[in-house]
């Protein structure tokens, strides 16, 4: 084997050779590590990063007795971790578990079916344990042979998540349990951003793993949605609806005083909600008023009081044999979460008028968080070391401003191991879907350009658009009949479960004769679905994706202005328009032997500018198309012809 990985490396490396640029990738990451330090780095689908990672990472984290905490999106992800271990296991002994968040773990249907999000189900949980009404926790609590035996067991080689709820299962032991006791002899864990970044989620992880953060090396998969991530953390929103049930809560409960309070409350948020125009930043002293008027004079007093009556209420919701969430309980959270963020010039306070699925019209208040950083940085300057890698992270730099990285942070982008040749990647002039050239003949040229890939490639075709109008558009002028191929097409409001459909229908046809999927840019399947082989060989992103200029984006705009002169626009504006193209970029190169088109059908994509946020992979040897009729039919085929040949 001809390598240049150091020898502690090799130890764990499972493969016999390295790929191409990724000793450079492993070193790296490697050489921050063990110096201590952070390390902030790109490198592009096919280079094998989260081997990289863990082979980079273990030696380190065997030496100094530490634990590995690898984040990822989807449990797919996770589970690939585990995979790799799986390798590493046959060269040295190792183990790791990957685990999903409880409400996914959970065994007790009443709890995970009952709950709203990882928190209450948390809550839940706890209070079916302490009343002995979780039978899956009984066993546990019985501590019986077997218990202990696979306690033991886990800690010894790696397992998924699905593979302990299956033994547990069979067992009828509650699997988040198990794994929780497996956790503190457990070397590398796979698991969501949720457990490192959720304050509330991680105390409680790190109680039970029983160490802290200065003893955990972090490795960031996929980090290019980190930011993203962390201000939903630190988000919080309060709807009419919510307020309605509490109202009736306090009714059925007796409690006057918070019935009267939620009543008046509802009333006044409707009327300020009146005439907004679907959302407008307020003062957050407008609410205080409005909670002053109703005669409350102290106003944490009464919420943390409100918030005790509404744990009393979950309490008797158990008793009662009822799922125990309580709308009181979401309320007074909401409020006292208003009163601790109205002072601090990082969130902002939005009122939101909108239509529920229903089409009935509705309103919410809203915090919104505008600095990652803030939920970011706790961790990143606590832990020993931090890995922090996707395959579109540029502008490095920007990326360790916003969300605080230490700046000592190595950085690295690494080069891409796809031969040239198996990309083809061109910017096609004279479309846009700017706002003010949006018109029926631009729309037409764009189904032209859309008709010359799919025509020319050989199977599957990925169309992702700017936005749901951008997709009307297209489709009002006549795109499905210009398509000699089926159709598949996102919908708004789509359960994750028919998109799972859609998207598999979409892939089974790269095995017959080609269809073509549309879906738009930032949306599950433009980012979290992997397309390989023949599931999909070319992509055509229409337009960039800018987020509309609401008060909350010109507010976040606004923000990093102050934080970061003259960058305000580039970090609120483009960078997530250009993270959101990147990635759907790269939805049809996910291995070593694709070969994939990419086409960026709007002219602001060959502006310097703009390019400088194309990550190299796409950015190098990218064409720019003449604004004539047969050139990218041409180019397409060609690509696709030399690829035949030369297979
Ligand atoms: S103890 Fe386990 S099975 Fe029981 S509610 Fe909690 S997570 Fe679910």
């Amino acid at each position: 084997m001809v390598t240049v990985l150091p020898l502690q490396v090799l130890e764990y490396f499972p493969y016999p050779e390295v790929r191409i640029h990724q000793d450079q990738f492993i070193n790296t990451i490697h050489n921050a590590v063990n110096a201590r330090q952070s390390v902030l780095i790109e490198g592009s689908n096919g280079l094998g990063k989260t081997i990289s990672a863990l082979s980079a990472c273990l030696p380190v984290a065997i030496e100094k007795k530490l634990k590995i905490l690898y984040v990822a999106r989807t449990h797919r992800q996770h589970e690939r971790v585990i995979d790799e271990l799986r390798m590493i296991y046959k060269k040295h002994p190792i183990s790791g578990i990957s685990i999903k968040g409880r409400n996914e773990m959970c065994l007790n249907a009443f709890a995970a079916n009952g709950a709203f999000d990882s928190r209450s189900l948390m809550e839940m949980c706890d209070l079916l344990k302490s009343k002995g009404r979780c039978p899956y926790y009984k066993n546990v609590d019985l501590q019986t042979y077997d218990y202990l035996q696979l306690v033991k067991q886990l800690a010894t080689r790696p397992y998924t998540a699905t593979e302990i709820q299956q033994i547990c299962k069979k067992k009828e032991l509650c699997p988040y349990e198990l794994v929780k006791a497996s956790l503190s002899d457990t070397k590398v864990i796979a698991l969501s951003y949720l457990y490192a970044f959720d304050p509330l989620i991680r105390t409680a992880f790190l109680k039970h793993i029983n160490t802290d953060l200065s003893k955990i090396i972090l490795v960031v998969d996929e980090a290019h949605n980190l930011s993203e991530t962390a201000v939903d953390i630190s988000s919080s929103n309060l709807s009419l609806f919510v307020l309605r049930q509490a109202e009736l809560e306090a009714n059925h409960y007796g409690n006057k005083e918070i019935e009267r309070f939620a009543h008046f409350f509802r009333e006044e948020i409707e009327k300020l909600t009146e005439n907004i125009n679907r959302e407008e930043i307020i003062d957050a002293n407008r609410i205080i008023d409005i909670i002053q008027k109703c005669g409350i004079s102290n106003p944490r007093e009464f919420f943390e009081n409100m918030h005790e009556v509404g744990a009393g209420i979950r309490r008797s919701m158990l008793a009662e044999g009822k799922n125990p969430r309580s709308y009181v309980n979401s309320m007074s959270d909401f409020l006292l979460y208003w009163l601790e963020t109205c002072d601090n010039s990082s969130y902002i306070n939005v009122a939101c008028r909108y239509y529920t699925e229903k089409n009935q019209k509705t309103a919410k208040l809203e915090i919104v968080a505008l600095d990652p950083s803030k939920i970011t940085e706790p961790v990143f300057s606590a832990t020993y070391a931090n890995v922090v890698m996707s395959g579109t992270l540029q502008p490095l730099d920007a990326y360790l401003k916003i969300t605080k990285l230490p700046n000592n942070s190595a950085q690295f982008i690494a080069s891409s191991p796809f031969p040239r040749e198996h990309i083809f990647s061109a910017v096609c002039c004279g479309v846009t879907t700017a706002m003010e050239k949006r018109t029926p003949i631009m729309y037409k040229t764009m189904i032209k350009r859309i008709v010359e890939v799919v025509e020319n490639t050989p199977k599957n075709t990925g169309i992702f658009v700017a936005s749901f109008d951008v997709m009307n558009s297209l489709l009002n002028e006549g795109l499905a009949l210009a398509l000699d191929r089926p159709l598949y097409k996102e919908e708004r409001g789509m359960t994750s479960k028919q998109n799972e459909k859609l998207v598999s229908d979409f892939k089974s046809c790269g095995n017959k004769t080609g269809a073509v999927f549309l879906g738009v840019l930032g949306g599950r399947t433009s980012e979290g679905v992997d397309f390989p082989g023949d599931q999909m060989n070319s992509v055509i992103i229409v337009g960039v994706p800018y987020a509309e200029p609401t008060p909350r984006v010109k507010a976040q705009i606004d923000y990093y202005e102050k934080c970061f002169p003259r960058f305000g626009r580039e970090y609120g504006y483009i960078l997530p328009a250009m993270k959101k193209a990147s990635q759907a970029a790269g939805r049809p190169v996910r291995t070593l032997d694709d070969r994939g088109v990419i086409i960026f059908l709007d002219s602001r994509y060959a502006t310097g500018y703009c390019r400088s946020f194309l990550p190299s992979w796409v950015n190098t040897g990218m064409k720019t198309l003449p604004d004539q009729d047969g050139v990218l039919a041409k180019e397409v085929q060609a690509f696709f012809s030399f690829t035949e040949a030369s297979l």
